[in-house]
């Protein structure tokens, strides 16, 4: 276990040092800005959606490693989906962050390197920011998503 723990550290180290999809995206179909109060992480999600189907997300933003790391996650993981299975992958991350048992989930591949937040319930908001702003940007009433 410890030395899968690592190789989730190294993955999220990596993300954060360079992640992927960062960019200002200046023919986007979809907008949000997203905010976590309690640890001060901001970021801007860009999304181009065609016929329904994810083409493009990037963002940009400044936080913790957690969060910048989720955030790079994300945009790789929501990639060539449509809106509905970004719905569903993003039910299944939250549970898999909130649920008590200690099962990997199958479906949400890279993203259970995220396991670790698991013990520090604060900085499951960090991890969730970007995911929170992925919502508020698909139903646009409201362009600022906040953790709050
Ligand atoms: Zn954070």
């Amino acid at each position: 276990m410890n030395e899968l723990r690592q190789l989730y550290q190294e993955v999220i180290i990596d993300h954060n040092r360079s992640p992927r999809n960062f960019y200002v995206m200046k023919d986007c179909t979809s907008y949000a800005k997203g905010h976590n109060p309690l640890c001060g992480d901001q970021l801007e999600l860009y999304l181009k959606v065609v016929n329904d189907v994810i083409e493009e997300v990037s963002f940009v933003g400044k936080g913790c490693a957690i969060s910048t790391a989720s955030a790079s996650l994300m945009t790789e993981s929501l990639k060539g989906h449509t809106i509905q299975e970004a719905e569903n992958i993003f039910h299944n991350f939250h549970h898999f962050l909130v649920s008590k048992d200690q099962e990997s989930h199958p479906n949400l591949g890279k993203l259970t390197v995220l396991v670790g937040v698991k013990t520090f319930p604060s900085r499951i908001k960090c991890a969730t920011l970007a995911w929170h702003t992925l919502e508020a940007a698909l139903h646009t009433s409201s362009e600022v998503a906040s953790t709050e």
